[in-house]
């Protein structure tokens, strides 16, 4: 009796099971809060080389383990190359290194992974559970042709409305899941999505990738010291001792690029990085990196010509065809994006700036997350270059200072959705922040479209703080002295005496 009771009970949960989607579907939803799906970032997705062998091994994100183990063996040479300035040693070790942790990522000339390089981990839509703080993620191979995302998106999107009983979505994008929207919006159009928001998405591109598939590279004293000290308070969380160690890091930093350390060192670096470079982009990172449509979305166009050629990008062939599809995606995005706001889409654009970037590429004044540019991000606003204002010039000839920033860094007037971006400074790339998740959650939460002026603790123009996991409204005033009053701790501190230090004895 036990046995058949329990028979009973296993059936009724799996009729259950099987029912609610449909009679969701059937019925429809009556919630009034359609489902978001999350389009995640880059490396949302494991890829595996020989996924379920013994073999198995993690190819991305690169497993630490794996990465140590093949420097391991590349390191008495690699010793060898810096004590005796060896660039070509250092080169050719460099580029093995390289192959040895990523050439299996290498697609073939369609565009297509090796057949045992695989992504386990991908997703697709499952339970009827959607709300405010619910989502559906949809996760993808970096490497590949963002349009064959898209169109797995089209399909998981019809999934989800299936499994809940809405006939729209919310796409909600994170750094690169605004590439893969661009293309899905290019190709499918907007019907059926309510909102898009996008965090710190490359929009128009970042010029990390434009610079470093034109083999524009430069290592630059400042800012490798600014792109660490931008870093510092991002480091893991300690809550004892971390405002003192931060603060200690600072100082070191700081020390030692007033006392021309860090530049010397840099001007050492940068002719072996220059010659080692050479060989490490033609022996490694070219063959490689010249085979993923994904990352060639990062390209902005002003590089992208130049970028073919120093790339050796053969101009047809289906690789070749899968990268220039999405330059369409790339060029259409504002009008994509305003045909869809114009058919009642909420659009909501969220962007970093005044973080130092990364400081291997000639164009590291440019504002930034540390890894998207500002001005690609939020669809064309005019920036200052990193902790600068905007020239006196341009400020002095600006007639509508509406979206000018209270720092005088940004003009948002010239952004394709002004009313619509949202700029927060000091926020590191993507990094997680309870303030911003809150702003996310009104810009798709409310009955009506949420712009720039709705909130009055979500302004246009706010500062983030990763001590405190929150942001607030800019204030305007850009000093280490107005940090360190606004938000006193050991590390302002530091960060306010050496504002002072140097100018008095450094003149900087
Ligand atoms: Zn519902």
């Amino acid at each position: 009796m036990k046995k058949y009771l329990s028979y009973l009970f296993t059936i009724s949960i799996l009729l259950l099971t099987a029912v609610t989607p449909v009679s969701a579907v059937d019925g429809g939803c009556d919630c009034g809060f359609s489902p978001i799906v999350y389009v995640g970032p880059l490396g949302c997705a494991r890829i595996v080389r020989d996924a379920g062998t013994d073999n198995e091994q993690q190819l991305w994100p690169i497993d630490s383990d794996f990465l140590m183990e093949n420097l391991k063996s590349e390191l008495p040479a690699l010793k060898k190359g810096i004590l005796t300035f060896n660039s070509d040693l250092i080169g050719h070790t460099l580029a093995r290194f390289v192959n040895d942790c990523m050439s299996d990522l290498t697609l073939d000339e369609d565009g297509r992974s090796k057949a045992n390089v695989t992504t386990p981990s991908i997703n697709s839509p499952h339970g009827a559970k959607h709300g405010p703080d619910d989502n559906y993620y949809f996760n993808y191979d970096f490497r590949l042709d963002p349009y064959e995302h898209a169109e797995r998106l089209h399909g998981f999107i019809d999934k989800v409305k299936q499994l809940t009983g809405h006939d729209s979505v919310k796409l909600m994008c994170s750094s690169m899941g605004g590439v893969v929207m661009s293309a899905y919006l290019d190709e499918y159009g907007y019907e059926g999505i309510d909102a898009i928001v996008c965090r710190c998405s490359p929009l128009k591109g970042t010029a990390v990738a434009g610079e470093g598939y034109c083999g524009k590279v430069e290592l630059n004293g400042k800012a490798v010291t600014r792109y660490a000290e931008d870093g510092i308070p991002y480091l893991e969380k300690d809550p004892k001792n971390d405002d003192i160690r931060e603060a200690l890091l600072y100082a070191l930093l700081d020390t030692l690029k007033a006392t021309g350390v860090i530049d010397g060192i840099c001007a050492l670096g940068e002719g072996l990085i220059k010659r080692a470079g050479h060989i490490v982009f033609n022996e490694a990172l070219i063959p490689i990196f010249r085979t993923f449509p994904g990352i060639w979305s990062f390209v902005p166009e002003e590089y992208f010509e130049e970028a073919v050629e120093f790339m050796g990008l053969k101009e047809s062939g289906t690789l070749y065809d899968k990268v220039m599809k999405y330059r369409t995606a790339m060029a259409n995005i504002e009008t994509n994006l305003k045909a869809a706001q114009s058919n009642g889409t909420r659009i909501a654009l969220i962007v970093g700036y005044n973080v130092q970037r990364t400081p291997l590429v000639t164009l590291w004044k440019s504002t930034s997350d540390g890894t998207v540019d500002t001005k690609y991000a939020s669809l064309g606003a005019t920036c200052g270059d990193v902790k600068k204002k905007l020239s006196r010039d341009y400020l002095k000839n600006l007639e509508n200072k509406e979206y000018l920033s209270p720092d005088k860094m940004i003009d948002a007037s010239t952004c394709a959705f002004p009313d619509y971006t949202w700029f927060i400074k000091d926020w590191l790339h993507c990094n997680g922040n309870s303030g911003i998740d809150s702003l996310v959650k009104h810009t798709m939460a409310d009955e009506e479209p949420v712009n720039i002026h709705t909130y009055k603790e979500y302004p246009q123009f706010m500062e983030a703080d990763e001590n405190a996991d929150t942001i607030y409204p800019a204030t305007g005033g850009y000093s280490e002295f107005h940090r360190l009053i606004s938000h006193p701790s050991f590390l302002n501190f530091t960060r306010f005496f050496y504002s002072i230090f140097k100018r008095i004895f450094f003149f900087i």
